[in-house]
């Protein structure tokens, strides 16, 4: 029997998009820079974050001095992770065959994959400095062989966020501004009079930022929809109770929006993480943020089994999933909807935040029903061509396209496999 410990006022069951309320504002501003262009970037810049330097671009005088302000440690941290998540990347880009194959004799078909040719990145940061998120859009793009990268990130409370900068220049970024939430993403997308606009955009963020991107997709490619930050647990009784509560809030902190939900097995275990978590909360730094997090969106559901488990885990499409039970690589065969799989009690949601490599931009809402995360594959264009170099097949596809094109109406498409029956082939033009 399934039953709930402890309901969310709002569940994070798959709904995708963004509230009304999110949508409205953010198409008012998207319209605003459109007609006005840098102007309006300035005065939104203003308004959300009180911020308007003379110039939102880092000159490479300025990216040196932050570069010398960022302590040893922090740079040698940065560079450590960079490389597990370029380490990841080159691997990830070499299982992308290009393939060419003969199809009939004389036929040959093939598919390649081209770099777009300017990806625009977006590190957030309005509550905390999330520079992680430098590695995981800006140096991805330049391992899939972006030849333009440019990236944006909000200053926060005012200051300029020196290791976010470091994280971006370190990983390759060709402009860096600071210049933050949907200005930022529709200056990318469409430009202004100070910035070339890219095409396609990639990176987390808020409500407003995962909304804008959906709103400009079209004009612009996006990598997905990558709103406020998801986790979901399941756990049997092998579990420590105090690690799931631990791990649930290390994602609660995100924002007072982002959903954690543990789905059990074991009544027992339930009760006492949530006890954890009702212990742990008022001491943690972050709990403007778990607090709400917790109490609007928290939940936890007792199942019968691990299967139930997975088919309801399956049903949140959650970000993240995590298994912390006897068998955790069960889930890999029988769960279909996540972001991301974290298997085991050796791991955890924030090694794949910040430090083991695989990408942290991942689908939030339901949108883990139809895509994975960001990786390289997203910057590349899987684009065909084609080529008949046997005139007997040219022919003989002629005689069938001449028939196929009638049946759909379409006498022009007809009459371009005609000329080919006619001129490689043996048939008589029927017009
Ligand atoms: P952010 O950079 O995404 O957003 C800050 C910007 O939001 C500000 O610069 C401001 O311009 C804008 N803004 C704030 N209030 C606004 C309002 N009322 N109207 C219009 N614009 C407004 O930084 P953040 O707010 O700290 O959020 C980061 C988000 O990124 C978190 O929700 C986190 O969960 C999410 N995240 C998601 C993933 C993922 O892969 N899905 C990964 C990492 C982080």
């Amino acid at each position: 029997m399934t039953f709930a410990l402890k309901r969310a006022e709002q569940t994070s069951v798959a709904t995708t998009t963004s509230l009304p309320d999110v949508q409205e504002k953010v198409a008012a501003i998207i319209a605003d820079i459109r007609a006005r262009g840098d102007e309006a970037v300035r005065e939104h810049s203003a308004r959300f974050d009180k911020w308007e330097p003379e110039a939102f671009r880092l000159s490479r005088a300025q990216i040196s001095e932050i570069m010398a302000r960022v302590p040893e440690q922090v740079i040698a941290d940065i560079e450590f992770v960079q490389q597990q998540v370029r380490g990841f990347a080159e691997k990830q880009l070499e299982s992308m065959r290009e393939i060419e194959v003969e199809t009939l004799p004389g036929v040959h078909l093939g598919h390649k994959h081209i770099p777009v040719a300017a990806a625009g990145a977006y590190v957030p940061g309005g509550r905390y400095p999330l520079l992680a998120s430098a590695h995981m859009t800006i140096l991805t793009a330049k391992a899939a062989g972006v030849p333009r990268v440019i990236a944006c990130t909000p200053p926060i409370r005012g200051e300029v966020p020196d290791a976010t900068v470091a994280a971006m220049h370190l990983a390759g970024a060709d402009e860096i501004y600071l210049l933050g939430g949907v200005q930022a993403v529709v200056s990318m997308a469409l430009g202004t009079e100070t910035i070339e606009p890219v095409d396609m955009l990639a990176g987390p963020g808020n409500a407003f930022v995962a909304e804008a991107k959906r709103q400009l997709y079209g004009e612009i490619g996006i990598d997905l929809f990558a709103g406020p930050t998801e986790v979901l647990v399941v756990a049997d009784d092998s579990a420590d109770p105090f690690v799931v509560a631990v791990d649930l809030l290390s994602q609660a902190e995100h924002g007072p929006d982002s959903p954690a939900v543990l789905i059990t097995t074991s009544e027992s275990l339930g009760r006492e993480v949530i006890e954890h978590i009702d212990a742990l909360l008022p001491e943690m730094p972050t709990r403007d943020n778990a607090e709400p997090a917790w109490r609007d969106h928290g939940e936890v559901h007792v199942v019968a089994d691990l299967d139930e488990a997975y088919r309801m885990a399956d049903t949140y499409a959650s970000e993240h999933v995590q298994i912390l039970t006897e068998q955790p690589r069960e889930a890999l065969q029988k769960m279909r909807n996540y972001g991301a799989l974290f298997l085991g009690e050796g791991t955890c949601v924030s090694y794949g935040d910040k430090v083991i490599g695989t990408n942290h931009v991942l689908p939030t809402r339901g949108a883990a029903r139809y895509t994975g995360g960001l990786w390289v594959g997203k910057y590349l264009k899987t684009v065909t061509y084609q080529e008949v170099t046997d005139p007997a097949a040219s022919a003989h596809l002629g005689e069938v396209c001449g028939r196929a094109a009638r049946v759909e109406l379409f006498e022009g498409h007809a009459r371009s496999g005609d000329v080919r029956a006619a001129k490689h082939g043996t048939a008589d033009l029927p017009w």
